[in-house]
């Protein structure tokens, strides 16, 4: 059935159906049990069809209404995310849970005002915050008045390296270009250099995302200040030669806050296999964030409750709703990180449920072969997650393509941790494409959500069929897992640990 496929190229539906058909019947038959046990395929599992996109709906119009009543926003430290957590912790013991909170301490980096920039030499010009240039995020603080220093500017990977920075006189303002190592690397080794600030300027290129100041992070804080600039900016600097000097200011801060995750386990099935599934709770403080991540929140919740009705499942599976994953993906790293060796193991794998309503819209599967290039290597068994999910949508008919590990999300410190992972997105600021208008409709040449961190991303502009069939290969994913994880991590569970046949290309416990 499901050989490798070119990236992108969606899979024709046709082919599976016919072969699964031969197959399940027979199993499917011979069985004749009610809601356990589940295989591989879409039609032998039963969460799908207690997971409606109604009762989805049903919770995001009430977190809608939770952040419209708690200053438009369900961000870190508000109270929208407080009461969003009850609202979850409720509707979870509702369900029989007994939810637990994970509560953690990190440090935020806030930036009290905007930050300058300017050029004093060769000539006076003043450059605006935001469309010249922005403060990276954990930047370091203070005022810097110094010549420029272009630091192989030519090159994307400009700063990548120490050596790089020969030549380069100390106390230096680095200017770098954006490329092929991340923020973090080029400021470290401009810090190492001696510079007094940085500046890294977009790489250039055809489209926006290529050419703006785009919004960056070092993701640890640096002593020095760090800004990103557009294209035009950062080249103009270079141009204005040996005689540029710069002035610019930052007034950032490192606090210390806490904020918490709110995690429920199904207290049946084996411990030490556990499947975690995870959505973060908290939006932007921008908005209401209704599909960043309302939606991926409404389905996680819904196939708990759902799932607390199906019949002993062999394996443990854990909700997760993560805090400050807008804030670095903070609430699951300090998750991850907080296991014992030994709790890591015992988790399985981890499904993570991202953005899924997105009005414009595609059926997004994570590359757990990592076949596209801007993936993290994915542990094994990845693989066998992103099959899954893809086979459930040739059963449906329906077209999926699979969408980078970009890091972007909570997925990012359990695949550190060597944990499978997988899950589903329906598309953030990429951009569609003609094609993918014929696979899924909508809009050529628009973002998959136009609204992606803007107050627009509320309960009016999110796409019910996308919710509807990506919750879908959510509910089949975590009962399908829930009774066997086999094809992820070779561990097969049942009850009394009785050994099951493989039959066919149906691997039932
Ligand atoms: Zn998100």
């Amino acid at each position: 059935m499901s050989s490798a496929h070119p990236e992108g190229t969606p899979r024709r539906a046709h082919t599976a159906r016919r072969r699964l058909l031969a197959g399940g019947t027979t199993v499917v038959a011979v069985l004749g049990l009610g809601l356990t046990p589940a295989s591989a395929h879409a039609d032998t599992t039963q969460l799908p069809s207690l997971v409606t996109a109604d009762n989805i709906r049903g919770h995001m119009e009430n977190l809608q209404t939770i952040a419209d009543y708690n200053g438009g926003n369900r961000a870190h430290g508000t109270p929208g995310y407080d009461v969003a957590a009850n609202y979850v912790v409720d509707q979870l013991k509702r369900a029989g849970y007994e939810p637990q909170t994970h509560t953690y301490e990190f440090d935020r980096w806030l930036e009290n005002s905007d930050p300058a920039l300017a050029q004093a030499a060769p000539e006076q010009r003043e450059f605006a915050h935001e469309d010249d240039f922005r403060t990276m995020t954990y930047s370091g603080a203070g005022e810097v008045t110094a010549p420029g220093g272009p630091v192989n500017p030519d090159s994307g990977a400009s700063g990548c390296s120490a050596d790089d920075f020969s030549g380069f006189s100390e106390g230096a303002v680095a200017i770098m270009r954006r490329g092929t190592c991340s923020f973090e690397e080029k400021a470290t080794h401009a810090v190492e250099a001696g510079a007094s600030a940085a500046i890294v300027f977009n790489q250039g290129g055809d489209t926006e995302e290529e050419t703006e100041a785009f919004q960056g992070t070092v993701s640890n804080p640096v002593d020095i200040p760090v800004l990103s600039a557009s294209t035009a900016v950062g080249e103009d600097l270079v141009d204005a030669g040996e005689e540029l000097e710069l002035q610019l200011s930052v007034d950032s801060e490192i606090a210390t806050e806490s904020s918490y995750n709110i995690l429920a386990d199904s207290g049946s099935g084996k411990e030490d296999n556990t499947v975690v599934v995870g959505a973060h709770l908290d939006s932007v403080p921008e908005g209401a964030g209704i599909n960043d991540n309302g939606s991926g929140t409404a389905a996680v919740l819904e196939a708990a409750k759902q799932f607390a009705k199906l019949d002993d499942p062999n394996n443990q599976v854990r909700f997760a709703f993560w805090g400050t994953e807008e804030e670095g993906l903070v609430g699951s790293t300090q998750y991850v990180e907080g296991l014992s060796e030994e709790e890591r193991d015992d988790i399985a794998l981890y499904l993570n449920f991202d953005m899924i309503g997105s009005p414009n819209y595609g059926r997004f599967v994570y590359d757990g072969r990592g076949e596209l290039e801007g993936s993290i290597p994915p542990p094994s068994g990845s693989a066998a997650i992103q099959q899954l999910f893809e086979e459930y949508f040739e059963d449906q008919g329906l077209v999926s393509e699979p969408t980078e590990f970009s890091g972007r999300s909570d997925y990012a410190a359990f695949m550190d941790a060597g944990i499978a992972s997988g899950g589903l997105f329906s598309g953030g600021d990429g951009t569609k494409s003609e094609e993918q208008v014929e696979y899924y409709g909508g809009t050529a040449g628009e973002p998959f959500d136009p609204n992606y961190h803007t107050p627009e991303d509320d309960i009016d502009n999110i796409n019910w069929s996308s919710v509807e069939e990506l919750s879908g290969g959510i509910a089949h994913a975590v009962e399908t897992y829930a009774y066997s994880t086999l094809p992820v991590n070779g561990v097969l569970r049942g009850s009394g640990d009785a050994a099951f046949d493989r039959q066919a290309d149906l691997w039932l416990r």
